[in-house]
């Protein structure tokens, strides 16, 4: 039989290369679309080693409408997850234009494509920053989305809106977003992982790198927040587990077992840690001391946010299974084989 194909737009980044390693170990056909803006080979080598698959990859810009579509007319997948996007908060606020710019069109670019050459199945990747400061946690599905507060959390509203409005309108399309909470941690084989370009922005890529010694000290910041030890709460999501979540999204898609056209699911853990909590389990587990120091609150952040799974517990079968463990050894084991530290 032939096996379902899978087209993977930004399948060279940290979410996208994971998520390639597990629908090839499920059993899927996979291509990768990449413009390499922020990611290299490496990562696709790293897919190919664990899975011994050649799995091939085309680079293009899916901005660019003229190349994405000849990856249309090249391959016959049926089923999209649409990573390609920029990420960096901070960025977002300080180049509006450049989020607004890539992340809506690409993303309409890959849905019109879609409908203009009769494929049905997209997952995007949403985020919990589409809650922003919740009036109640955990937050559900149902739990109201707040103004967004930087341009990067406006394009993932925008961009859910644009799934629902487009399911809705054109026949054959169906739609998923994943609402991911704090993805960390690297596929156990240490061959892929995250590789942020420049000074890490997010919290354990930034500890992984003061444990290698690239950083001097990590900064925490905040610990005056209303909340058991003064730093704030986030629910910390294995990339394996966040993987494994867009393959059972899309199994549901192609053995068409979704209950609506368009479908949301929060993928976490469904347990809040704080930062204090998170830096202290990383030491424990990986037995040594990180410098670390109490800074100032960083503008926009949340105070705690941690997502109710029981939608996607339910309806997709899926789990968070990796711990908080082995998730942070698995983020230093891939510092490690990066830097060559043994
Ligand atoms: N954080 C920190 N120091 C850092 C980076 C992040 O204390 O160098 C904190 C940040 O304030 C937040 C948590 O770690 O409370 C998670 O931040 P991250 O940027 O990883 O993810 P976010 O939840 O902002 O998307």
């Amino acid at each position: 039989m032939k096996k379902e194909c899978v087209l993977v737009s930004g399948g060279a980044g940290y979410i996208g290369s994971h998520t390639a390693v597990e629908l090839i170990n499920a059993g899927y056909d996979v291509v990768i679309a990449d413009n390499f803006s922020n990611s290299d080979m490496g990562a696709v080598e790293g897919v190919r080693r664990i899975t011994g698959v050649d799995v091939p990859v085309v680079e293009v810009d899916c901005c660019d409408k003229s190349a994405f579509r000849r990856v249309f007319e090249q391959y016959e997948f049926d089923s999209v997850i649409h990573f390609a996007a920029s990420k960096a908060v901070g960025e977002s606020v300080a180049d509006p234009l450049k989020y607004y710019g890539n992340n809506l069109t690409s993303f309409i670019n890959v849905v019109s494509l879609m409908h203009e050459f009769g494929r049905h199945n997209i997952v995007f990747s949403s985020s919990a920053t589409v809650y922003g400061e919740a009036d109640t946690l955990p937050v559900t599905e149902q739990t109201p989305r707040k103004p967004a507060t930087s341009p990067y959390g406006n394009t993932k509203q925008i961009c859910e809106d644009i799934l629902r409005d487009s399911v809705a309108a054109y026949d054959g399309l169906r739609g998923i977003a994943l609402r991911y909470f704090n993805p960390i941690g690297a596929h156990p084989s240490a061959l892929i992982g995250e590789l942020p370009r420049g000074v890490p922005q997010n919290l354990v890529p930034y500890i992984t790198q003061t444990a290698a010694g690239i950083r001097e000290c990590l900064s925490i910041f905040g610990d005056d927040y209303p909340t058991p030890d003064g730093s704030c709460i986030r629910d910390y999501i294995d990339i394996v587990d966040l993987a494994r979540a867009h393959v059972v999204a899309i199994t549901r898609m192609v053995g068409g077992k979704c209950r609506k056209n368009y479908e949301i699911f929060n993928i976490g853990t469904g347990k809040g840690v704080s930062v204090f909590e998170l830096v202290k389990t990383f030491e424990r587990v990986n037995n040594l001391k990180l410098n670390y120091k109490v800074a100032p609150r960083r503008a926009g952040d949340v105070v705690a946010i941690w997502a109710d799974t029981s939608l996607a517990n339910k309806e997709l079968g899926w789990h968070a299974e990796r711990t908080l463990d082995q998730t942070l050894a698995s983020a230093w084991a891939w510092e490690k084989h990066i830097r060559g530290i043994e």
